[in-house]
């Protein structure tokens, strides 16, 4: 490891980030790129790849990190946050108009910048400008892209090879969440990538807690929705459906409760989009019901539930879309609802998709794990080819282990229907309805009223039997005939269970619950009060101050500061901007711009007098310096003479803090001052101070002793 590369790296992630460290392989990643090697680097959604690139984009001498990202969307996100905490970014894209694209590239041009975010196509059309640019590195963000093999495959990503073949000197590091082995290999491949370094991290998210549901009623599903709204309720969720019209019913049905919810899909207005996005991002919606079509590059740290109303149609995207909760590292829940109706649209998709054989694989995947009665997280990370050897203690199956019991008679019931229905003329749903009694005007018509087994499961609600037939095609008792209507058929096996000459055991149905809200309630006479521990209480003031500070500033509350640092605010409790840089998360700018705001609230909180104590600190001084403050506003801002600050300064420049004079004393003024202490050292001070600030006096001193040592 190169010592004085990682110092410097890691100062620069205090002042910018605010963060005390590195997380695991984020800095080998860095080093590499800082030393011009090509890097891959696996990490989840929310495994911290933004600093793989943003950090060596700092480190270096010169020259603009130039961002390749497939949503305009995406791209505004990063650049936003890096411009809030003082690094210089911008994007080149179709959304801003062409007078600001020009102005960015002229910054690009001028060395201004220090990332560049843009669009492949804009890369690749553009080209020979880039090559005139001097480029620090290429980072090829969600680059499973370039698979044909993944899940998002985005035809202009093949094209990126000719990157290496511009910029054969130009390190270029790429990142994605997906971790298959056929997509890595392509995009070692495709990129031409020499030699990479390979971050592998840990797919693991421990703290989204995993809960599957088979066949839930939309009443449930409605009652475990707002349930988590209720259990949250200062913080957000996402439900994903399959379709539109799914998410826009779910969006209604919800806002029926009075649940502050919002509909999000490709089919809405871009001004409806936007607005929904917006009321999401600033927290006055709970709830986004949303296809797909959202998420990408939402870095919105306090999403504390994702529920998937539909099941994916794989595990790649399953496993992103759920990634979206709990990105600030605090406890999140992800709950899949999963149907045979979901199963056999997304057969239909993947039949139709072009690549039928990849996808229905993938689908076989997804269902086996929602199907699955194993430890789910041990699924999920199988399928990342990440072994574990044991339960998460974290997911449904680990907290509540199926009971099983023996079905053989649930079994016989269901097959005698299918068979005195003809063998093949029967689905799930009529399957279902028959063992219930119901008489619907398809079973009527048919004559299936009139067969033994009809009514014959009465006892058992239509969910329960509805999952009862899921885990008996799961396990072999049935096929369905994707080519036949999606009918079921009856296997050998299930013969045998009929004739009796084989038992079946099933688990028992378990009936989605999200209960509870988190704190803890005791009951005072009638009414029920809940228990807040001061961090707790700090911690909701702390977020109604972020809200407010947010709208001030027309951006969203994630960029001021994420969860956890509010939570981390609320432990410390900084009554003082020294303090308040030591909180995980606020670096030099942020502390600047919000620190006032932040620190009244806790000082409040804490019953401290409102205005802050005249600031004496040195490190205050050098953090306000370092965001830009000129001595003048440094000192209004601490309450303190601008002599004060000057000797801070001087102090600043003999401890090695500050090694840029220039914006304190002028060439002049120094050859003036150091000359007159040459030329007379006992009366020099007495003259000089008739012409300058004593404070000017001691800055010019300090340089010539740092000059001299
Ligand atoms: P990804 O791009 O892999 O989905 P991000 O780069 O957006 O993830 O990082 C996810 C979150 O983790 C962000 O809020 C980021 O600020 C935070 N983070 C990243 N690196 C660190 C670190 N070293 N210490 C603390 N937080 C970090
Ligand atoms: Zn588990």
């Amino acid at each position: 490891m190169n010592k004085q590369l990682y110092e410097r790296a890691l100062s620069l992630l205090t002042r910018f980030y605010g963060y005390r460290s590195f997380r695991p392989g984020q800095y080998e990643v860095i080093e590499a790129v800082a030393c011009s090697r090509d890097s891959v680097v696996l990490l989840p959604t929310g495994g911290g790849k933004s600093l793989c690139f943003q950090m060596p984009a700092l480190l270096a001498e010169h020259g603009v990190a130039i961002v390749v990202s497939p949503l305009i969307a995406l791209m505004q996100d990063q650049t936003a946050a890096l411009v809030a905490n003082g690094i210089p970014a911008a994007s080149l894209n179709s959304s801003q108009d062409e007078a600001y694209n020009r102005s960015v590239m002229q910054a690009a041009v001028d060395g201004k910048l220090k990332l560049l975010y843009t669009s492949p196509e804009r890369l690749l059309q553009g080209i020979d400008w880039f090559s005139r640019l001097d480029i620090s590195l290429f980072a090829i963000d969600e680059a499973h892209c370039i698979s044909q093999w993944g899940h998002d495959f985005r035809p202009d990503y093949t094209q990126l090879a000719v990157i290496k073949e511009q910029f054969p000197t130009v390190p270029v590091v790429a990142l994605t969440a997906t971790a298959d082995k056929l997509t890595r290999d392509d995009i070692i491949n495709q990129l031409n990538l020499y030699k990479p370094y390979c971050l592998l991290g840990s797919f693991d998210r421990p703290n989204i807690s995993l809960r599957a549901y088979s066949n839930p009623g939309a009443k449930e599903r409605l009652r475990y929705i707002a349930n988590l709204v209720r259990k949250y309720p200062q913080d957000s969720g996402i439900a994903y459906c399959l379709s539109r019209t799914g998410a826009e019913n779910l969006n209604k049905a919800l806002c029926a409760q009075g649940i502050r919810s919002v509909c999000y899909h490709a089919g809405m207005s871009a001004d409806s989009r936007n607005e929904s996005m917006r009321r999401f991002l600033e927290g006055t919606a709970q709830v986004v019901c949303a296809t797909v079509a959202f998420g990408m590059g939402i870095d919105k740290s306090n999403i504390r539930w994702v529920v998937h109303n539909n099941m994916p149609g794989n595990i790649e995207s399953y496993y992103q879309e759920i990634g979206r909760a709990g990105r600030d590292g605090l406890p999140a829940e992800a709950t899949l609802f999963y149907s045979y109706a979901d199963v056999i649209t997304l057969q239909k998709f993947a039949s139709e998709s072009g690549r039928t054989a990849v996808n229905m694989e993938k689908l076989a995947r997804m269902q086996a794990y929602a199907e699955g009665r194993v430890c789910r997280r041990r699924v999920l990370l199988s399928y990342f080819s990440e072994e574990r050897s044991c339960d998460c203690g974290n997911c449904d199956i680990c907290l509540n282990p199926p009971v099983r019991f023996d079905g053989t008679i649930l079994a016989q019931k269901a097959l005698s229907a299918v068979m005195r229905t003809g063998g093949t003329a029967v689905g799930v749903f009529t399957l279902v309805n028959i063992l219930r009694g119901q008489r619907t005007s398809d079973i009527v018509r048919a004559g299936f009223d009139r067969i033994r087994t009809f009514g014959a499961g009465a006892d058992l609600r239509k969910e329960e039997w509805t999952d009862y037939v899921s885990q008996m095609i799961q396990l072999g008792v049935f096929e369905i005939a994707y080519d036949d209507a999606n009918h079921l058929r009856v296997t050998p096996y299930g013969m045998r269970i009929l004739r009796g000459q084989d038992v079946l055991e099933l688990s028992n149905y378990v009936p989605p619950t999200a209960k509870g809200d988190g704190r803890k309630k005791k009951k005072i006479g009638s009414e029920e009060v809940a228990v807040t521990d001061p961090v707790q209480q700090l911690f909701a003031q702390l977020k109604a101050v972020r809200l407010d500070v947010a709208r001030k500033e027309h951006i969203p509350p994630y960029l001021v500061f994420s969860d956890a640092t509010l939570l981390d605010m609320a432990v410390r409790r900084p009554s003082n901007i020294d303090e308040f840089v030591q909180v995980n998360g606020v670096g030099e700018k942020k502390a600047v711009r919000f620190g006032r705001q932040f620190i009244s609230a806790v000082r409040k909180f804490e019953n401290l007098p409102a205005t802050l104590p005249s600031g004496t600190s040195l490190k205050e001084t050098l953090i306000l310096f370092n965001a830009g403050e000129s001595l003048g506003d440094i000192a209004r801002l601490k309450g303190v003479k601008i002599g004060t600050i000057q000797s801070h300064v001087a102090q600043l420049i003999t401890a090695g803090f500050i090694t840029d004079f220039g914006k304190f004393i002028s060439r002049a003024e120094y050859e003036r001052i150091i000359g007159e202490l040459d030329a007379h050292p006992d009366t020099a001070y007495e003259t000089l101070k008739e012409i300058f600030e004593p404070g000017l006096i001691s800055i010019a001193r300090a340089i010539r002793d740092i000059r001299k040592s």
